[in-house]
C-alpha cells in the first residue's frame, strides 16, 4: 500500500479537533484574547503535519464565539452559541476561508480581492472579521501583492491568519507585516502517545514513523496507516537484490519514486547509517558521533544490513552516505529526484558487487 499524504486542505467544520501536542500553542493563542491585543495579522507557521490549520480554525471559532468571555480558559469555543453554530455550518458572515483544493493549487488575485472587499464591510455580528488563508504560500505573486495594503492599513477589528508550512516561499513584504507565530514541538511525548493510541502500532514502530516524519505527528500517522514497517521490508528486499545483482537499478528507481515524501531516500539514509554503525562496532569503536545523532536506528542489528555491511568496506559505505546526503539537500524537483535515485542505486549496486 502506498502512503497517502495527509493534506490540511479539506475542512470538516464539525470534526475540527485540538491534538494533544497543541496545548501549549493553544494557550499561547488564548493569551492574545486574554490580553485583548489580538494582532491584525498572524503568520502561523511550522512544518506540514503538525495540524496548524485545525489549530488556526479552532482559534478563529473561539475568537468569534459569543460566549468566549466565559470560556476563555476552556480548551475550545463553546460550540453552542449562535456564532459557533454559524461557524460549524461554514456560514459565519464574519468569517472567510481562502484555500487551495485538489484541482486548484494556487490562491489567485480575484480570491484575495474578494477578501479585501469583505474586510472593508461593516461587521455582520459585531465582534470582528476574520480571514484564514491556507496555505499562505499558495498565493500567487499578484495575489500576495493585492493583500499588502490591507496588511499595512488593516480595517478596524479585522484579523488575518496566514497558515504556512514554508514561510521562505512568501514574499518578504508579507512576512514583515505579520506577527510571527511559530509552531514547534518541544515535548514529543503527547504526540507519541496519541500516535500509539490512534494507530495501535508498537512503540518501536511509532518511534520509527515519527523520526521518519521528522517529528510531524500527522505525517507519522500517514506512514503508520500505510504500514511503514511493511514498506521498509519491501524496499530493503529491493536494496538487497540490487547488492547481489538480481535487480535492475532503473526498475527499482521507477518503483521507489511512487512513494511520497522521499521515503525511500530517508530509508536508504537510515540503512547506510546502520551499516556504518555496524562497522564501527565490529572495529571496536563507539561510532561516528555525527552519524549516531542522525540515526533512525529502529532497525539496528537488522541481519540483512549487518550481512551487507560485512561485505562492503566502510570507506565505500561513506561514499554512498555522502551521496544520500547530497540528494536530501539538493534533490528537490521530481525530475532531478528520478535521476538522482537511479544514480544512487547504480552506485550502490556497483559498490556492493565489487570485490
Ligand atoms: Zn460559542
Amino acid at each position: 500500500m502506498a502512503v497517502k499524504n495527509k493534506t490540511e486542505s479539506q475542512v470538516n467544520y464539525h470534526t475540527l479537533q485540538l491534538y494533544p501536542w497543541q496545548l501549549n500553542d493553544w494557550h499561547r493563542l488564548l493569551r492574545y484574547q486574554d490580553s485583548g491585543k489580538i494582532p491584525h495579522a498572524l503568520l502561523i507557521n511550522g512544518k506540514a503535519g503538525l495540524a496548524k490549520f485545525e489549530l488556526t480554525m479552532l482559534w478563529a471559532k473561539s475568537v468569534l464565539c459569543d460566549a468566549n468571555a466565559e470560556t476563555i480558559n476552556a480548551n475550545t469555543a463553546c460550540n453552542h452559541c449562535p456564532s459557533c453554530e454559524l461557524f460549524n455550518a461554514g456560514t459565519h458572515p464574519d468569517f472567510k476561508l481562502l484555500q487551495t483544493n485538489e484541482d486548484v493549487k494556487t490562491i489567485k488575485i480575484d480570491q484575495v480581492r474578494e477578501v479585501v472587499e469583505f474586510l472593508s464591510l461593516t461587521r455582520a455580528r459585531g465582534k470582528a472579521r476574520l480571514v484564514v488563508i491556507n496555505p499562505a504560500e499558495a498565493m500567487t505573486v499578484s495575489a500576495a501583492n493585492s493583500l499588502l495594503k490591507t496588511l499595512e492599513e488593516p480595517p478596524e477589528n479585522t484579523i488575518l491568519l496566514l497558515v504556512c508550512s514554508n514561510p521562505g516561499f512568501l514574499p518578504a513584504t508579507i512576512r514583515s507585516r505579520c506577527q510571527n507565530f511559530a509552531i514547534k514541538l518541544t515535548d514529543m511525548q503527547p504526540a507519541r502517545q496519541w500516535l500509539s493510541e490512534t494507530s495501535g502500532k508498537s512503540p518501536d514502530e511509532v518511534e520509527f514513523a515519527l523520526k521518519l516524519a521528522e517529528n510531524a505527528p500527522l505525517t507519522g500517522l500517514g506512514y503508520l496507516e500505510a504500514d511503514i514497517a511493511q514498506i521498509h521490508d519491501d524496499l530493503l528486499t529491493d536494496w538487497q537484490m540490487l547488492a547481489s545483482g538480481k535487480a535492475k537499478s532503473v526498475k527499482i528507481a521507477e518503483k521507489w519514486l511512487k512513494q511520497p515524501d522521499n521515503i525511500p531516500i530517508k530509508l536508504v539514509y537510515s540503512w547506510i547509517v546502520d551499516m556504518i554503525r555496524h562497522h564501527s562496532i565490529l572495529a571496536g569503536n563507539s561510532g561516528d558521533r555525527d552519524i549516531e545523532q542522525n540515526a533512525l536506528l529502529y532497525y539496528k542489528d537488522n541481519i540483512i544490513l549487518n550481512e551487507l555491511a560485512e561485505r562492503i568496506p566502510a570507506k565505500r559505505l561513506y561514499g554512498i552516505y555522502d551521496k544520500v546526503l547530497d540528494i536530501i539537500r539538493f534533490g528537490h524537483t521530481s525530475l532531478n529526484m528520478q535521476l538522482q535515485l537511479e544514480s544512487l542505486l547504480i552506485q550502490w549496486s556497483l559498490v556492493a558487487q565489487s570485490r
